[in-house]
């Protein structure tokens, strides 16, 4: 029955960025449907994540590691595997944001937004790939994409390189594992009230432009993520390949 696709019980997560904003919204969605969560995080603790998702009867597991390299992909996998014994689902959430007029753009402001957001997203989706080919199981992997994967945005360069690039990974990722059984989507969130967003919504002129073009009128919540997560980490989507879901409140189709 189509219910039961939706559900993650028995299955397990790598949630990057799991301790603020939409990757905590993201891991709180999985385990309310059942997953279990290895969190990812760099400088805020995972504490209240993983109050909320064990009071909720899952299990969790904290990994700290500095995504601005690869160096951490490996140790990443390998603990998730020895202490849940398998991965389901990989969550490429983590990501970073540095505003500046092109003009003035800074190659440190360039590669470090690329390695987080893209070089280090790649890497490990190639690591998790590997697991899911050995376990014959299939998999789900799921990047935080944006609409500046469609948009130019502004004083954002290597923002909207990163996440114009994340989209084309997810479709060559999805191209070359579908045959495994492994689906490669993304989910591209609108305008989010996050630690991402807080310069903008502090902003009244550019906050005001921003929530007046918004069909439903607000900006999102990490809340508003947790459906489109679900679904792409389900069986429910087995068939839905190198996509973007937009969770947007209409942006794109304004
Ligand atoms: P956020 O700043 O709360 O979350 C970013 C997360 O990435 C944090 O948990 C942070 O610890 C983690 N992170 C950053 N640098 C890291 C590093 N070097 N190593 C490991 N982890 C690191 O903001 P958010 O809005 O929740 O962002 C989450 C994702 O959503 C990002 O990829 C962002 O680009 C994307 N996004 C956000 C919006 C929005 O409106 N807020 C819109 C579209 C896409």
């Amino acid at each position: 029955m189509i219910l039961e696709q939706f559900r993650l019980e028995n299955k397990v997560a790598i949630v990057t960025g799991c301790s603020t904003g939409l990757g905590q919204g993201i891991a709180y969605g999985l385990a309310e449907a059942g997953a279990d969560i290895a969190g990812v995080y760099n400088t805020t603790d995972t504490l209240e994540t993983e109050r909320y998702i064990k009071k909720l009867g899952r299990r969790f597991l904290s990994i700290k590691a500095n995504l601005i390299s690869t160096g951490p992909v490996h140790d990443i996998i390998e603990k998730t595997l020895d202490n849940f014994g398998k991965i389901d689902i990989l969550v490429n959430n983590a990501g970073i944001i540095r505003r500046e007029e092109v003009i003035d753009f800074t190659e440190k402001d360039w590669d470090d937004v690329m390695n987080i957001n893209l070089k280090t997203a790649f890497f490990l989706s190639r690591g998790v790939a590997r697991v899911y080919i050995r376990q014959k199981k299939g998999g789900k992997i799921i990047n935080i994409a944006s609409m500046l994967s469609f948009q130019g945005g502004i004083r954002v360069s290597s923002y909207t390189a990163s996440k114009s690039g994340l989209m084309g990974l997810t479709r060559i990722l999805a191209n070359e594992l579908a045959k495994y059984q492994i689906n490669v989507n993304a989910i591209a969130p609108g305008y989010m009230i996050t630690r991402n967003t807080a310069p903008l919504r502090a902003d009244k002129i550019r906050n005001k432009e921003i929530t007046e073009r918004i069909p439903a009128g607000r900006w999102g919540t990490p809340d508003d993520l947790k459906g489109a997560a679900v679904f792409l980490a389900s069986d429910a989507s087995k068939y839905v390949n190198g996509y973007a879901l937009a969770v947007d409140g209409g942006w794109l189709a304004r």
